[in-house]
């Protein structure tokens, strides 16, 4: 029997990789994409002597041209730290808009099923909490964060007006701070940045008094819900999120107790532009509809990510 073609886009980058290995596991034949300007190819590395895997390097906010059947799409391109995104707001507006423009056309074309990538951005700065995913958001659409917001909300409308108007078989995850190896060092992320500084014995910069809070998820229970979401006949955004919610100073002070390194401090930052006060997902939906929730407890989460940032990190 012919294996289920499936393509993932952002395939060399973080949760794009992860993805990967989890559908080459499953017995699907991949054909990743990227156009590694955030990518690594370190991630993917290891699939290319596989049979079953074959890369395009290519920007999906051009058009996409891949040969032969596909069963499934997952969009997971686009710059996706603040800091990428800030640097890089053409191309972040390009990659959500065009890129999913393309990709949808090309589902359409192949008869294919699409998962694509959304967002807790697309709440914004929340006046809700915790996120269900029948808040609507508050989001500044010309701020420093507008260029990745606002580009994820028209990927979600789109994407509902090609399941709407054209019946495609579309799916959409709203994925809150995810966590875990392959996370780029330099990206800018808290917890890249927390985790290189306390192996250097840098400062650990907190920006703001550290009081905004986020709830983060190990990214093998994300991929567990993504798998089983493109699989469900659920085509509304799901959240998928750890619910555990903590303060980035705290957070801090995990990342201390953990890497226990004399030389690392705290280091106070101002704090950027419309940073959300505070994210937690409500994850009722996915509960209930895909029988999810997460199973690795950040400590347990935190550990495992320590393990990559010690043999990734340069001191
Ligand atoms: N943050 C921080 N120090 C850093 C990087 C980030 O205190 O070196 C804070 C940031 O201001 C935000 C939170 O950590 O409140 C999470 O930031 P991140 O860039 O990881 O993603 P976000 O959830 O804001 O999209």
């Amino acid at each position: 029997m012919q294996k289920k073609r499936i393509l993932i886009t952002g395939a060399a980058g973080f949760i794009g990789s992860h993805l990967c290995d989890r559908y080459i596991n499953e017995g699907y034949y991949v054909i990743g994409m990227d156009n590694m300007i955030t990518g690594n190819i370190a991630n993917i590395e290891h699939l290319f002597p596989l049979e079953s895997f074959e890369f395009y390097h290519h920007d999906v906010s051009k058009f996409v041209h891949v040969p032969g059947n596909l069963d499934y799409i997952l969009h997971f391109a686009s710059p996706a730290s603040p800091i990428d995104y800030l640097k890089m707001p053409i191309q972040t507006l390009k990659v959500g808009s065009l890129g999913t423009h393309n990709l949808l056309g090309l589902a359409k074309a192949k008869n294919a099923r699409i998962l694509i990538a959304s967002t807790s951005e697309v709440y914004g700065d929340p006046l809700e909490h915790p996120q269900t995913e029948s808040y609507w958001g508050n989001v500044n659409p010309i701020g420093p964060r507008g260029v990745y917001d606002e580009a994820k909300r028209f990927q979600e409308a789109i994407t509902m007006a090609y399941h709407t108007y054209h019946g495609l078989e579309t799916r959409i995850v709203r994925i809150f701070n995810t966590y875990g190896p392959r996370m780029r060092v330099e990206d800018g992320r808290v917890l890249p940045a927390f985790f290189s500084q306390a192996i250097r014995g840098e400062g650990l910069t907190i920006f703001g008094d550290g009081s905004q809070t986020r709830s983060f998820c190990y990214v093998d229970d994300l991929v567990e819900g993504i798998y089983r979401l493109m699989l469900s006949d659920y085509a509304f955004p799901v959240n998928l999120g750890n619910p555990a919610e903590i303060t980035i100073r705290q957070f801090a002070d995990e990342i201390l107790a953990l890497v226990n390194n004399p030389k690392a401090y705290i280091d106070f930052r101002p704090l950027p532009v419309d940073d959300p006060k505070q994210r937690q997902p409500d994850i009722t939906k996915a509960r209930e509809i895909l029988g999810w929730e997460p199973k690795f407890d950040r400590k347990t989460g935190l550990a495992l990510t320590y393990e990559y940032f010690k043999k990734v990190v340069t001191v």
